[in-house]
């Protein structure tokens, strides 16, 4: 595979040829870039990215207090050592991924306001075909490439979900999404209602509320979260050691990981125990007399759906100082003043917040095509979370739900670059994933058990979703500490991956 520009007869109009074309510059696709030069150097690559700068979520949303609710050791890449607080920023995320790409150079590969709009694999000639449509000319640009890293996240940036509830028209105030906040949106002494209890809402009311006249958090049933203080003693204390910090970052990461997949596991074989310890946790900020029953217990076992990080409890200091609250009820309609609950009360407000999740979207809205059919990933089974059946030469990232994504990023990472190794060494210019004679009577199942994981944008975009078999290799097991040990085992000769 060579570095070139050239016509291709594949393409009706001029293109570009990459060995690798990367969807997204977001977390993803900066460690997809990253991992390319350093694994596989030689390979031609180029990043399109549809945004006027990289950052992908942490650049789409500018929501007041935008922070991870992961920890910067693992949501940061393995390779490079983040040294601050570990719950950050978006601005701290986006100067630490800004130095990813200046660090290595990697700013030549990415070409910001391309919107990649269809992907179409031939085999006759062993390529993927791109049209992207630059977002600031209008023009169309064609790229063939051998292989499709798919880094584009999993839900639509240009919009979120706002659930359609009755007169919303009437209520007179602005109603704002989290992911299209206003810049001159004025909250100051005005009383907000947000809606929903999720990460970004918890992440909105401590934020907002020393402004606001008030500000209460609406759900229509409750939340589990962690608390705690927004430092790692371990890391502290190599700091004060002097200790390198590559070792420092290793070392953290590694103790981090260690409690994680103890309490993961807990949740799972006692999670009565571990609900316990939640809910203590809040009730040592919030005192006895608080209803942590009715606001913050929810019905389902811990970890079925993410637990946010509350830094420092700033959630619930804010409702210990009575500047936020929280109601738990239901939505029966929007009024001019704001929103009757279906308890009959009301809650005025000058300003409603809908946190209330994103469109899923496994495909960035991309028009895929396998030999002149059009391909519908629900239509296929996944090969562990990464590759699909009957779908060449292609890679899609989906991070975990109870661990850093990027975790993933990096896995996955290992994996392509030794597989377009591999293929380069046989001379093989086509790898697709196919069902093994062994897995034809397995059940073909959504891509997530429910039981397992099941929030609100994953259960309304499931049927989306490529299809999940009940071997590990058929499935995204969401298990990080298995796969970091399989991942780099995976036999490339197995017959569920056909060359060509
Ligand atoms: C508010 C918020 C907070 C989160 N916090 C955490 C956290 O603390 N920890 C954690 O592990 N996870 C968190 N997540 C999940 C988070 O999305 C991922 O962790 C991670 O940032 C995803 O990175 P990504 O690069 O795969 O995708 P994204 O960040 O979604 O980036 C994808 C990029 O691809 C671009 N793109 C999409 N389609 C196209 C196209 N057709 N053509 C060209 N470009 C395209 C997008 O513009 C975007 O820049 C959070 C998510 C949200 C929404």
């Amino acid at each position: 595979m060579n570095v070139q520009t050239e016509i291709r007869p594949a393409s009706p109009v001029s293109s570009e040829h990459f060995d690798v074309v990367i969807a997204g510059a977001g977390i993803s696709g900066i460690g997809a870039a990253y991992h390319l030069t350093t694994q596989c150097p030689g390979t031609t690559f180029v990043a399109l990215e549809t945004q006027q700068t990289f950052g992908g979520t942490w650049s789409t949303h500018r929501y007041p207090g935008i922070r991870s609710d992961s920890d910067l050791h693992t949501f940061g890449y393995r390779f490079k050592p983040w040294t601050s607080a570990p719950i950050a920023s978006a601005a701290e995320i986006l100067k630490y991924m800004g130095e990813v790409i200046e660090e290595n150079d990697l700013g030549r590969h990415i070409r910001y306001r391309h919107t990649i709009t269809s992907a179409k694999w031939s085999s006759e000639h062993n390529l993927w075909t791109i049209d992207a449509v630059r977002t600031d000319t209008g023009e169309t640009l064609c790229f063939t490439t051998n292989f499709f890293w798919m880094c584009q996240g999993y839900y639509r940036h240009t919009e979120g979900y706002t659930p359609a509830w009755t007169d919303m028209a009437r209520f007179k105030g602005p109603i704002v999404h989290p992911q299209k906040w206003p810049e001159d949106l004025d909250y100051r002494n005005k009383r907000v209602v947000v809606i929903g209890s999720g990460a970004t809402a918890a992440t909105l009311i401590p934020a907002m509320a020393e402004d606001c006249a008030h500000i209460t958090m609406l759900q229509r049933s409750p939340t589990y979260f962690r608390t705690g203080r927004n430092a790692i003693e371990i890391a502290e204390t190599l700091r004060q050691l002097q200790i390198d910090e590559r070792w420092i970052h290793e070392i953290t990461r590694r103790k981090i990981l260690f409690d994680q997949d103890a309490f993961t596991r807990k949740t799972f074989e006692e999670p009565e125990a571990a609900k316990t310890d939640l809910l203590s946790a809040v009730e040592a900020y919030l005192g006895q007399d608080y209803d942590i029953v009715t606001h913050f217990t929810p019905k389902y076992r811990p970890w079925r759906q993410r637990i946010a990080f509350i830094p420092d409890g700033d959630l619930f200091q804010g409702i210990k100082s009575g500047k936020a609250s929280v109601v738990t009820d239901e939505i029966d309609r929007f009024t001019e003043k704001g929103i009757l609950l279906k308890s009959g009360n009301e809650l005025e407000a000058d300003i409603i917040v809908t946190a209330t999740g994103f469109h899923l979207s496994a495909n960035g809205d991309i028009e895929f095509a396998v030999d002149g059919r059009k391909l519908d990933f629900a239509d296929t089974v996944t090969y562990r979370g990464m590759m699909f059946t009957g779908v060449p030469n292609l890679v899609w990232v989906f991070g975990y739900f109870r661990a850093s994504w990027t975790l993933r990023v990096d896995l996955v990472a290992d994996f392509v670059c030794r597989l377009l190794t591999h293929m380069k060494q046989t001379g093989a210019t086509k790898v697709t994933p196919r069902l093994r004679p062994e897995d034809h009577n397995m059940p073909l199942l959504p891509w997530i058990d429910p039981e397992n994981f099941n929030p609100g944008y994953m259960m309304r975009g499931m049927h989306l979703l490529p299809k999940r078999g009940d071997k590990p290799e058929w499935q995204h097991n969401q298990d990080y500490w298995a796969e970091k040990d399989e991942f780099p085992k995976i036999d490339l000769k197995d017959k569920a991956f056909v060359y060509g």
